[in-house]
């Protein structure tokens, strides 16, 4: 039986970062009764889902860490409940280091939380105040210290590249400082700014092209002398720590996603919750709120099987991709990766090719031709 993974979309923040669209709401007093309203939802999901094995459960958000410790309590033992999670799982919760307190903390523990992704972005306060962070770096290097003071060994902390004014030396000394922290597990990531964002005003002040290469080159590099592997696009991670839940995405496994906005893949479908508190906490069925579904049909899963595993260190498999796309297709696609592997961009591996970082920097471009 296909194992599953759990996602729970918490969708507060205490204010809202200049940069965020995602939905979250500034508005952390409706957590509990978000939570009363996922654990009402319970039973209904788990007939959707049937028995597979729960392997991974990730709280991400929004600031799950807002969460009254005592929903925390009550979501985790309604969770373990209704569904079978595994001993084994990898049980994540997404935090910002102003809101990672001991009491938090505690319940995390309890809860069987095995896993924290610590919102750090860069340690400098001016990039911090200009993000619209609430936190200041010291408050991060305090959070780490009191997650590890609390048992937690798997830290991930994650960074922000390309932010306005930034320098290569800068975005470098963020890399580094997070790695003194004693984090297993680093994610960096590129500042993309919509229009309905008010950091969209300093968008002629973002990092050119090259520099942005250069960041992101350097974090690559950085992250690897201190040990670690970066086994996708924007994560890297010491031996054994790699997101087991994000790998998942990559890899094309089910999981159930539930909250506004939450997205799930199930039994070959892709379906979205309106991103909407208000009809959330409202709904009588957690069915009514899909309001986007996507069937994925072969076509749709060879790009996917292209797109997702070309962001991945291990690459695409030939085996794989000519097993669902018939020997054609794959052939043209591996002709062209051995075209981009003269550039530089991409390697042979065992068992087909992978992208370089090079490559990782301007998969977007890559991708659009290959699929
Ligand atoms: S903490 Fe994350 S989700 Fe919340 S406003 Fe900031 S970027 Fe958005």
């Amino acid at each position: 039986m296909n194992r599953l993974g759990l996602y729970l979309h918490v969708p507060f923040c205490r204010g809202k970062c200049r940069y965020c669209d995602f939905y979250s709401l500034a508005a952390p007093e409706r957590a509990a009764a978000y939570v009363e309203k996922v654990i009402s939802f319970l039973p209904a999901l788990r007939e959707k889902t049937g028995d597979r094995p729960v392997d991974t459960v990730y709280l991400g958000g929004g600031t799950p860490s807002l969460l009254p410790p005592a929903s925390l309590t009550a979501l985790f033992a309604a969770l373990r409940e209704r569904f079978s999670i595994l001993p084994s799982a990898e049980i994540t919760c997404e935090a910002n280091p102003e809101s990672l307190t001991d009491e938090v903390l505690a319940a995390f523990r309890a809860a069987g939380v095995n896993r924290l992704s610590i919102g750090m972005q860069s340690a400098f306060d001016e990039e911090l105040f200009i993000l619209g962070r609430l936190h200041s770096a010291a408050d991060t290097a305090r959070a780490v210290e009191r997650a590890h003071k609390a048992g937690f060994e798997n830290v991930s902390l994650d960074l922000m590249y390309a932010l306005p004014c930034q320098s290569v030396d800068r975005f470098s000394e963020s890399v580094k400082t997070a790695l003194s922290y004693g984090a297993v597990h680093i994610s960096f990531y590129c500042l993309t700014l919509s229009e309905n964002t008010p950091l969209y005003a300093l968008r002629d002040r973002l990092p050119d092209e090259e520099t942005q290469r250069e960041m992101y080159l350097s974090a690559v590099d950085l992250v690897e002398k201190a040990g670690m592997k970066q086994y996708e696009i924007s994560n890297a991670a010491l031996p054994g720590f790699a997101s087991r839940h994000n790998l998942r995405y990559w890899r094309r496994e089910e999981y159930l996603g539930v909250g506004p906005g939450a997205w799930s893949y199930l039994d070959g479908e892709r379906f979205g919750m309106v991103p909407s508190l208000d009809r959330f906490l409202t709904a009588k069925d957690p069915f009514s709120l899909i309001d986007e579904r996507e069937e994925v049909d072969r076509a749709g899963m060879i790009e996917e099987e292209i797109a997702l595993s070309l962001r991945l260190s291990d690459g695409l498999s030939a085996a794989r991709l000519s097993t669902l796309a018939g020997r054609e297709k794959a052939d043209a696609v591996l002709k062209k990766l051995a075209v981009l592997s003269e550039k530089g961009l991409a390697r042979p591996t065992a068992d087909g090719f992978r992208l370089t970082p090079e490559g990782f920097f301007v998969s977007n471009t890559i991708l659009a031709d290959l699929i």
